[in-house]
Order: C-alpha cells, then sequence, then structure tokens
C-alpha cells in the first residue's frame, strides 16, 4: 500500500510500505477512505514530538471499511464503516475504567498512539488495536467528512475546551484562538448552554468563521487596543469572562486567557504547548480559579455522533479544501500555511 511515511524533522514521503496486518487478536484493519491533517502533524514534522521515529506513518485521523478483524474482536465486523478515533483504549486498565483513556496504560501510558508510536492512519490501510473500542460504527446519514471530525477535533474541542472548562448554561466564554480546535470548541459550547462565545483571534478570516461556527461575538487583537478589558466587558458586571479556552498554545495566547477570566473563573488549555508560560500565582492565588490541562479521552465521540444526527452540530464545516490520498503533499502544504490559503480542515479522500 501507499503510506505517508515520516522521515525525520521536515522529511515525509509518501512511498509504497508492506500491508498492515493483524498481529494481536483484538485488532482490526480499517481501508482508509477520509482522513485529514492535524496541527500535531506538523509539531511532529517540525521534530517537536520526539517519539516519532523515521519510519512512522503519519496521521490519527481517518473514516473507513473495516476490511479484517482478529478472532477475539466481538463488535465490529468486516465491512462496517467505521471512525477511527484518536486514542486507543484497552478497556481495562485503570484510566480506562475511570474514563480517561487518554491515559491508558494498557497500550503503554498514552491513548495517542496512532501516528506516533505505531503506524498511522494517512495510508490506503491501517491496523487499529484493540478495535472494539477504538472503532466507533458510523450511522446512516451522517457523512465521512461529518465522522472524519469526530476522530480528534470535536471531541478535543469539546472535552478539553467546554467540560474541562465546565461550561454550563448561561457561561460567558471566551475561545482564544479560531484555527480548528478553537472552532471545535465554540461549535459545542452552545450545547451547554453558553450565553455568550467569544472568538479572540487575529485573522479576519477564522474569525468570520466563528461566527458561523457558532460565536455571539469576535474579537480581533490585531485591532484592539487592549484585549483584556474588550474581553471582560463581556460579561454584565465587567469582572471577566465565566471560562476562557485557551486554544493556540503559546505564552501569550495563555496569558490572554488568564488575564480574561473572573475571579472563581476557569482556563481550560486545549492549545499544545512548546515552552513554558507565566503563571502570574501573585495575582491570581487569592482568586479561587482553576486552570485544566489535558490530552483528550475521546470518550465523548458518541454523544457528539447523536449531536450532528440532530442537526445540532455541523462539523462538515470545517472541510475547507479536498485533495485525494495520493495528492497527500500538496494537501500538507495547503494545511501548514492555512492563513494564506483560508483552510481549516483539508479532506483526503482514497480514490
Ligand atoms: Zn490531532
Ligand atoms: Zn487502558
Amino acid at each position: 500500500m501507499k503510506a505517508l511515511v515520516y522521515r525525520g524533522p521536515g522529511n515525509k514521503v509518501w512511498e509504497e510500505v508492506p500491508d498492515p496486518t493483524v498481529s494481536d487478536p483484538t485488532d482490526a484493519i480499517v481501508k482508509v477512505e477520509t482522513t485529514t491533517i492535524c496541527g500535531t502533524d506538523l509539531h511532529i514534522l517540525k521534530g517537536d514530538v520526539p517519539a516519532v521515529t523515521d519510519g512512522r506513518i503519519l496521521g490519527h485521523e481517518a473514516v473507513g471499511t473495516v476490511t479484517e478483524v482478529g478472532p477475539e474482536v466481538r463488535e465490529i465486523k468486516v465491512g462496517d464503516r467505521v471512525i477511527v478515533s484518536c486514542v486507543t483504549k484497552c478497556g481495562t486498565c485503570d484510566y480506562c475504567e475511570k474514563g480517561m483513556p487518554s491515559h491508558c496504560q494498557g497500550v503503554g501510558g498514552i491513548g495517542w498512539i496512532f501516528g506516533h508510536l505505531i503506524d498511522g492512519t494517512q495510508a490506503e490501510l491501517v491496523r487499529v488495536p484493540f478495535a472494539d473500542n477504538g472503532l466507533i460504527k458510523v450511522p446512516e446519514g451522517v457523512s465521512d467528512e461529518q465522522a472524519v471530525m469526530l476522530s480528534d477535533i470535536l471531541p478535543t474541542g469539546y472535552e478539553i475546551g467546554v467540560l474541562y472548562g465546565a461550561v454550563k448554561e448561561g457561561d460567558v466564554v471566551a475561545v482564544v484562538g479560531a484555527g480548528p480546535v478553537g472552532l471545535a470548541a465554540i461549535m459545542t459550547a452552545g450545547t451547554k448552554g453558553a450565553s455568550k462565545v467569544i472568538a479572540v483571534d487575529g485573522n479576519a478570516f477564522r474569525l468570520e468563521q466563528a461566527k458561523a461556527f457558532g460565536a455571539t461575538d469576535a474579537v480581533n487583537i490585531a485591532e484592539t487596543q487592549d484585549v483584556t478589558a474588550a474581553l471582560k466587558a463581556f460579561s454584565d458586571d465587567g469582572l471577566g469572562v465565566d471560562v476562557a479556552i485557551e486554544a493556540v498554545g503559546i505564552p501569550a495566547t495563555f496569558s490572554t486567557a488568564l488575564d480574561a477570566i473572573r475571579p472563581g473563573g476557569r482556563v481550560a488549555n486545549v492549545g499544545v504547548h512548546g515552552a513554558p508560560v507565566q503563571f502570574p500565582i501573585e495575582r491570581d492565588w487569592i482568586n479561587n480559579i482553576t486552570i485544566t490541562t489535558g490530552l483528550v479521552n475521546a470518550t465523548t465521540t458518541v454523544d457528539l455522533l447523536g449531536e450532528i444526527e440532530a442537526g445540532h452540530i455541523a462539523p462538515e464545516r470545517f472541510a475547507t479544501h479536498r485533495f485525494t490520498l495520493d495528492q497527500i503533499m500538496e494537501a500538507y502544504d495547503t494545511f501548514a500555511n492555512a492563513v494564506d490559503h483560508d483552510a481549516l480542515k483539508v479532506i483526503l479522500t482514497a480514490e
């Protein structure tokens, strides 16, 4: 088969590799029909994720059809159309039992292994360990482009942004960063009854998209002198927002989130950080705030499928650019320069 293979920092090659095979009895093989590229893949290519070694097939998001199952796979059958969850889970370790498979000890201590510790989904075929736990059947009426957003991005924005931020009825929520993950938080914040969802970004296209994804307001940081004051002004009493979701991953945006919340407020960090941030404990020791971080557990995929089926969310909006799998190098160029291309998520499909 053909696959996108990591060849060290800055290098990737679409090349012929051996087909994956069932190696554990709980494995399944999935023919990838739709996949996409994640910001994390770009971090890997920069060399930021040293656990990814030369020869690894990239990617952790896909929708496809099961072509083979191991003898201990019970629920998933050959021919099923499935979402490949970005989180692999054994289902029996302490972390899986308590609903935090992001740290599944049965797969090596971290649930994100596709395109990281094992071969991933940017390929014609992918081997899926613990297939009964990591594959979700796609109902009729849900398209591939909708479903592929449930591999990672929608659960990430929802779980690590909206749920960890404990967004509740009436909350004023600022989402700092209106890239794909921020938009996923924006799209799902409404399902918890947020009264205002404020998109914060410096890019006019993304802010305009944010409104279509459900933001009630937008703050363009490129045109705003005092962003903190502008965000606090969205609360009735001017004390700050209830929840700020950080969806960029740089020190400045973490500070924006922290500065915007009210006493008792919450910062839910979703951004992938590569450098330390400042935490002004001398200011905030007295403020009863909560800061959360995390890797997606992907335990809400079925709930989010329900939201799609009910017409409450429309994740096909993420798909701005379409390519075939063998055009993956071009797709990476588009996604890596997303701002120049007005790109959100690029969709890759098998021919
Ligand atoms: Zn991802
Ligand atoms: Zn586990």
